[in-house]
């Protein structure tokens, strides 16, 4: 079916800050249709307690949360589509078309916030182990492992950064990496050197996390990346932190994209280099990552569209023979 309304606002991506952007925009009477994707709820799908998320006093879980934002802006009038979008026609202030298959949409802005996802070892055990002691957010899930060994992989500022904060819980921490230099920031280095319970092991890879009789994380299997000897490390938990993928892939020609693939904003607002499109969420962020600042910058993105909408122009009618009218023509020859 292919549709010819002319939505205000269009929101591709469901996870914190793609459903808080619709919250605001569904209470402006914006209407939102959000575009959820198949894996609705992002990066929150995969984890367990969130215990950081300001409100939630007792903690969640991680989808319960996802489901908990959902309702809370479907119930001012979000309109959902659960399916992952499978290409954008995106102008500079002009109408935007958004498809999902064979449908298109049509619509006067859009929120982009498809966010990003952390990058894998591509291991045996690691998605396995997922949540069983096996996590790519030690910000997250570091104090579930108190008193516990564990093992950092990486050597950028995200493995620096998760090695500081899980040395507060666990009892020994190995940091690991591939290479005998670290990629992260010298500060970075010298923070995490100076905690006494951290541990630095180089050049060591990761070739396999090897579960216990509980089913949890017991080992890490590590292999010299120069000599090739084999190494096994006992831990309570293995936090992957090699980095972050921006899912940008749908829009990477048509806005402007940094160098690591994350959708550049005018900061501090959401604009993207095309009028009219917004960016919010991990797609946007490689440094904060967090629930809490995606849905910050949520709130921003429906902010900034309410504005963009306030001072456009109304929208032009099909009879008008404007790029509109051409669109629609286009769209209704398309279906019949
Ligand atoms: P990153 O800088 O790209 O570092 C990724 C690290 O993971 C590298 O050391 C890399 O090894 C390693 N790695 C990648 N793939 C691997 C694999 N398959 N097996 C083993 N190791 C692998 O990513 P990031 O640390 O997430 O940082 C991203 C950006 O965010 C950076 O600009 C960083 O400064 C910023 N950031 C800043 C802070 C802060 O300042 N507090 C915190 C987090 C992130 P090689 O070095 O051998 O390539």
């Amino acid at each position: 079916m292919n549709e010819k309304r002319i939505e205000n606002l269009i929101i591709i991506g469901g996870g914190p800050a793609g459903y808080t952007a619709a919250l605001y925009a569904a209470r402006a009477e914006l209407e939102p249709l959000v575009i959820e994707g198949f894996r609705w709820g992002g990066q929150l799908q995969n984890t367990t307690h969130v215990e950081n998320y300001p409100g939630y006093v007792e903690g969640i879980m991680g989808p319960e949360m996802m489901t908990d934002f959902r309702a809370q802006a479907e119930r001012f009038g979000t309109r959902f589509i659960t399916d992952d979008v499978t290409e954008v026609e995106l102008t500079d202030g002009g109408i935007q078309t958004v498809k999902v298959g064979n449908d298109t949409h049509l619509a006067k802005a859009v929120i982009l916030s498809m966010g990003a996802e952390p990058k894998r070892l591509g291991i045996p055990g690691e998605m396995e182990l997922q949540g069983r002691g096996v996590s790519t957010c030690g910000v997250c899930d570091g104090a579930f492992f108190k008193g516990h060994d564990v093992a950092v992989i990486g050597g950028g500022d995200s493995a620096m950064e998760d090695s500081i904060f899980v040395s507060k819980f666990a009892d020994k921490l190995t940091s690991v990496h591939r290479r005998d230099e670290y990629r992260a920031s010298k500060i970075m280095q010298q923070r995490a050197r100076g905690k006494d319970n951290i541990e630095f092991l180089t050049p060591y890879e990761a070739k396999e996390f090897i579960a216990g009789d509980d089913g949890k994380i017991a080992k890490v299997a590590l292999e010299n990346a120069e000599t090739g000897e084999p190494r096994e490390l006992e831990v309570g938990a293995a936090f992957v932190a090699i980095g972050h993928k921006p899912l940008s892939e749908l829009v990477k020609d048509q806005v402007d994209l940094d160098d690591e693939g994350y959708v550049v904003t005018q900061e501090p607002s959401t604009k993207t280099s095309l009028a009219g499109v917004f960016a919010v969420g991990d797609l946007v962020d490689s440094t904060y990552r967090q629930a809490v600042t995606a849905a910050g910058t949520g709130t921003k993105g429906a902010l900034d569209a309410e504005w963009f909408l306030r001072d456009m122009p109304p929208a032009p009618e099909e009879h008008w023979g404007t790029q509109t009218g051409e669109i629609i023509a286009a769209v209704e020859g398309a279906s019949t």
